[in-house]
């Protein structure tokens, strides 16, 4: 059997963990499987380099910081391959250079375009375990690029399928999928199972326990997914196209508090100035969310929208530049909002859901800005201070009430 086994940061943190990590890597080795490990930056490396590149330059270039974060990856998968060699067992770390992740131009964002597999399949073939740098890619200009946060559970996904793995094991810091972060939701419940679609909206929605990249992609090619704890032998979550039938109504609730609002006020009511507003905003990269646009007034309307907090300087400045051609009397801005979303299959086949969002949140005392609904999912956009106890509220007045 071919395994790939993912570690977060959290997992492979310091010395003690490290040579956790490495048993329960040796242990599928010794019982015969080829084994493929993946591995993050140790605990909050990534943060510390992203602090010490700002105490240089406060917007550095893409390609340099880049280049810095993926080292922290380099780090753990030398310290790993030491840690499993101490140990007796034949191991090797390779970055992206040396497996060649082939990946899109873009740093900070790049995606996985072909990998190659020689050289994983050929240090397999002589036994080895193979330890190989998260998050990482390179591109036309054999640069290195990186994923996005959260990015090395894209690498493991991605090494699964080209590998046709039987196996890909998420492992983090918490025992999986919960119906709401348990460091901010209590009565979080841990699902046994979930649909790749549930978990790409929980995951696009704010859930960080999985890259969304990473489920996009685990559907597209079939691999199956397990989320576990590094540090316990719990059962984990399985993410799959069906999950058996759960009673439950929602899946989960996600926040993002990576999120702008931005209004333009008293553009002109006329056919096109939505397009050209957001046309605009498109061809410079800038993905819009939630949409809201008022009723039209002595000629004039209002637009408001969300945009993720990383890009509001940008879309603002853009705005700006064009603000007499696309009509916009004033822009304002709040970068202090957060959605939360409810997502599950089973709202399409039963009304009432939103109703029942509403309450929980007006129980709560706490204001909706902004509404925006799909299928499997509804969000609501909030005023940040009210993140947690939005969450808890929203949670509770579904999953306590089952
Ligand atoms: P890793 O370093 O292992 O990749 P992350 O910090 O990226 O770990 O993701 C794990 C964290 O995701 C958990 O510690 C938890 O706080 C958070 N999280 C958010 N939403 C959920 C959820 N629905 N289920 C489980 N964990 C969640
Ligand atoms: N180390 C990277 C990050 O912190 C990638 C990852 O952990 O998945 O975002
Ligand atoms: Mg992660």
């Amino acid at each position: 059997m071919l395994i790939v086994k993912k570690f977060g940061g959290s997992s492979v943190a310091n010395k003690e963990r490290i040579f956790n990590v490495a048993n329960r890597c040796i242990e599928d080795y010794k019982a015969g499987h080829d084994v493929v490990v993946v591995l993050s930056a140790m605990g909050d490396t990534t943060d510390d380099l992203i602090a010490l590149a700002h105490t240089i330059d406060s917007n550095p270039k893409k390609r340099e910081l880049d280049m810095l974060l993926t080292t922290g990856e380099q780090v753990s998968v030398a310290l790993m391959a030491m840690a499993m060699q101490s140990l007796d067992v034949p191991a090797v770390s390779l970055n992206a250079f040396q497996v060649q992740m082939h990946s899109t131009a873009r740093y900070g964002a790049a995606r996985f375009k072909r990998i190659d597999t020689d050289r994983i399949r050929h240090e397999l073939d002589s036994r080895k375990i193979v330890i190989v740098t998260g998050f990482q890619g390179i591109n036309k200009y054999d640069d290195i690029t990186t994923l996005g946060r959260g990015g090395s559970d894209t690498t493991a996904v991605a090494l699964a399928a080209v590998l046709h793995a039987d196996r890909c094991e998420i492992f983090t810091d918490v025992d999986g999928v919960y119906t709401a972060d348990p460091r901010v939701v209590k009565n979080a419940m841990k699902l046994d199972e979930v649909t790749y679609d549930e978990m790409l909206e929980l995951a696009s929605l704010g859930a960080k326990v999985l890259h969304n990249r990473s489920v996009e992609m685990a559907k597209k090619y079939g691999v199956e997914l397990v989320v576990r704890s590094s540090l316990n032998r719990s059962e984990g979550t399985v993410i799959k196209e069906k999950a058996k039938m759960e009673k439950m109504l929602i899946t989960g609730v996600a926040a993002d508090t990576n999120t702008a609002r931005i209004s333009v006020i008293g553009v002109e009511d006329k056919p096109g100035t939505a397009f050209r507003i957001f046309h605009t905003l498109a061809k410079n990269s800038i993905n819009v969310d939630i949409i809201l646009q008022s009723v039209g007034r002595d000629g004039t309307k209002d637009i408001s929208f969300t945009v993720s907090e990383d890009d509001l300087q940008n879309a603002l400045d853009i705005l700006e530049e064009h603000k007499e051609t696309l009509t916009i009397q004033q822009i304002t801005c709040n970068p202090h909002v957060a959605k939360i979303s409810v997502i599950g299959a089973g709202m399409m086949s039963n009304p009432g859901v939103a109703a029942r969002m509403f309450e929980s949140l007006y129980n709560s005392r706490i204001n909706i800005n902004m509404i925006s609904t799909s299928e499997i999912r509804i969000t609501v956009l909030v005023d940040e201070k009210d993140v947690d106890k939005a969450m808890n509220a929203v949670h509770d007045g579904f999953i306590m009430t089952e």
